[in-house]
Order: C-alpha cells, then structure tokens, then sequence
C-alpha cells in the first residue's frame, strides 16, 4: 500500500474542505471495506486519506412523518436491523441482511455502499490496464464475463453496479442528499449512479470533492421487497438481485405505480418499465408476476458468458413480486 496522510476531521464540512477537485489524491475513508481493498491493490493510491469515522453526525437513523432519514455513516447492520425501517421498507432491510457477512455489515456503511467500486475482476487487478483505469479497451467484452452486465447497450465498460441497497433504495424513491464547496444539495436517487467509461469517472455522479451526507426514504405506504440469486448462501455480491415496490397488490387490490428495479445485470442498477407495465393495474398472481419477470429481460444484450442471468432476472422478479404481495413462496419446501 502507498504511504498516505490520515486525517480525522470532526465536521462534514471539514471533510470536504480537504478533498481536492479531481479524483486520485485525496480519498474519503468510512468504514474501510472496500477502500483498503482497493489500496492494497494498488487501484486506489490517494496521498492523503481523510477519515468519517470522528463525524458523529454522519450516522443514526431518524425517523420523521413523512420520510426516513438514513445518515451516511450507519452501518449495514443497524439498518438490517432497524424496527422502523423493517416494518416500511422491507426491500432494503432484506437488501442489508444479505449483504456480504457479519464483518462486512458492521463495518460497512451507507454512504460508502452507495459509493463502491466495481467488481470487475480485470479492473481489480493492478497488472491489468483497462478503460477504467486509462487503458485502451475493456478486457471483459471479449474475455471472462460471466459476472458482467447482460444489459450492455451503448456500454463501453461492462461492468455491473456493485451495491445491493442501491436497487432497493431506487424502487423505494430515495434522494440523497450532497455536500459539496457549494453547500448541500439533493439528488433524486434515479440520477445518482453512472456507467463509467474511463479513469475520471466513478459509478456515481458525485463530484470528487463532494459527498453524500444522508439518504432520505419518502414514507409512501408502498408494499415492497426485495430478492437475490447467490451461489449457495455465499459470502459474496449476488449473481442477480431485484426490488420492487408497488401500491396495492394485497387482498386483492389491483396493483399500481409499479417499479421494478434489477441489481448485477448493468453497470447502473436497472429500473425495467416493461416489467412494471406487465403488472400495473392488474392483480397480482403467479401469471402477472410470471409474465413482469418476462417483460424484465426486454432489452438485453447479454455477453459471451452473461446469458445464464436472464432466467435469473424472470425468476428473481418473480419471486420478489410475491414476496412483497405477502403470497406463497413456492420454492420454500
Ligand atoms: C466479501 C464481501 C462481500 C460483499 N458483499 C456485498 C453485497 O452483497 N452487496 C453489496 O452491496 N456490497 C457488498 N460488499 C461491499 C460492501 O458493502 C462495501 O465494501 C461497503 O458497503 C463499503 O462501505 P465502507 O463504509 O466500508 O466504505 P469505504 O471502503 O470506506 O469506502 C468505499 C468508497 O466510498 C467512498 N465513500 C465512503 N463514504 C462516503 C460518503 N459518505 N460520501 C462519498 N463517498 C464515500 C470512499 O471514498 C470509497 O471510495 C461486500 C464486500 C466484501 C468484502
Ligand atoms: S468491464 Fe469495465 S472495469 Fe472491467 S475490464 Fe471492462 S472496462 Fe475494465
């Protein structure tokens, strides 16, 4: 690892204040689980390293009547295991049980989740230079890609978007909120995150010296879940995940407002209108959550060893649909 200045401010304000215009030099530290990774691999080599974790305003999570706000610095694990946050927004909580194991839950935070660079086994090799870190082509489009995109259209980098809370967030209508030298500002989650396409790009539209301070839930009574396809019940990023949230959709009610949002298939997670539209203003049965998985695939451009996620994604959609509607889960025995 580089040799790197560590500082601890004590404001948001200040650690701001300490990040530079470009990204490279300076690196904001949370809970340290994938930037240490990404330092020991010689991927990130900032000079000068400045800690979240003396910010106390950084974390809680307060529950107000119209919203939910999620402080940037809370752990996965206290929001897996938040009362409120179960009881509103199953998708996400679910989201925060599965991700990674204990270590990583108590460890990782929200705002460094959001934040995580890809997995790409090519982009996490120090000895390989691809797009994303100023080489001339991308490695997976015609090598290893059976953990890349199938959602490839107009992407010169194939990778697909890390965070397993990001897709829950997106269904549920998240904003995020920003602090940048100009103050704070708030971002609708559906324009947070960005397929990059080379070294000064990130998976996230922040500006490199800006940074997320807290995510905000609207409190929208919305009927919600989330499900994920992993190897066995592997320590690991999922093969495909997918949030839904909806109104209705229980004892009876036609289902309405509808969004479907699908995890590890692209380089941003992946909202699907055709989906949603295979079930908006019918009930919700094992045919229409059928025929919403079917509709998600629409689309895709799988690559060479990415086609295998399409059964997933149907299947996943599925599954996710009728756990939000409270129904059986025919593939529990
Ligand atoms: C074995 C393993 C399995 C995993 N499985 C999953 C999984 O299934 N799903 C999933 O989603 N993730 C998974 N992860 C990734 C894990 O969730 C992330 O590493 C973690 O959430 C990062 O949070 P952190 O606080 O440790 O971030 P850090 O490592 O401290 O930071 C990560 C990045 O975010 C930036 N950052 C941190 N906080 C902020 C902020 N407030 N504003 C702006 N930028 C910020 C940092 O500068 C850095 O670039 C897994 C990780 C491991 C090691
Ligand atoms: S998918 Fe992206 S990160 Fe991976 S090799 Fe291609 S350009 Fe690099």
């Amino acid at each position: 690892m580089k040799n790197f200045t560590y500082y601890r401010p004590s404001s948001a304000e200040q650690a701001v204040g300490l990040l530079e215009n470009t990204w490279g030099n300076t690196a904001l530290l949370a809970g340290g689980t994938d930037l240490h990774d990404l330092q020991k691999e010689y991927i990130a080599q900032p000079g000068r390293v400045i800690s979240l974790g003396g910010i106390a305003a950084l974390s809680g999570i307060t529950v107000e009547d119209k919203h939910v706000r999620i402080g940037a610095g809370t752990n996965i694990a206290d929001i897996a295991a938040h009362a409120d946050l179960r009881r509103f927004f199953p998708a996400l909580t679910e989201a925060a049980a599965q991700l990674g194991g204990p270590q990583i839950r108590n460890m990782g935070t929200l705002g460094g989740n959001l934040c995580q660079r890809n997995r790409c086994w090519y982009f996490r090799d120090e000895h390989v230079n691809c797009l994303l870190k100023g080489g001339p082509r991308c490695f997976a489009l015609e090598g290893e890609n059976k953990y890349h995109a199938v959602f490839t259209q107009g992407h010169r980098c194939v990778i697909v978007h890390p965070s397993t809370l990001a897709p829950a967030l997106l269904a549920l209508g998240a904003t995020i909120e920003v602090l940048g030298p100009k103050g704070r500002r708030t971002q609708e989650i559906a324009k947070f995150f960005h397929a990059p396409s080379n070294a000064t790009e990130r998976e996230h539209t922040l500006a490199a010296n800006e940074m997320i301070v807290a995510v905000s839930i609207p409190r929208r009574n919305l009927t919600n879940a989330s499900y994920e396809i992993r190897h066995k019940q592997s320590y690991d990023w999922p093969l495909v995940q997918v949030a839904v949230a909806f109104e209705g959709g229980r004892a009876g009610a036609n289902v309405t407002n509808a969004t479907i949002v699908l995890g590890h298939v692209g380089p941003v997670p992946r909202v699907a209108p055709a989906a949603a539209a295979a079930l908006n203003t019918r009930a919700l049965t094992d045919e229409t959550a059928t025929a919403a998985g079917r509709g998600a695939t629409e689309g895709a451009k799988p690559l060479s060893q990415s086609a295998y996620k399409l059964r997933l994604i149907e299947v996943a959609v599925k599954r996710a649909l009728l756990i939000a509607g409270g129904m059986k889960r025919y593939w529990e025995v």
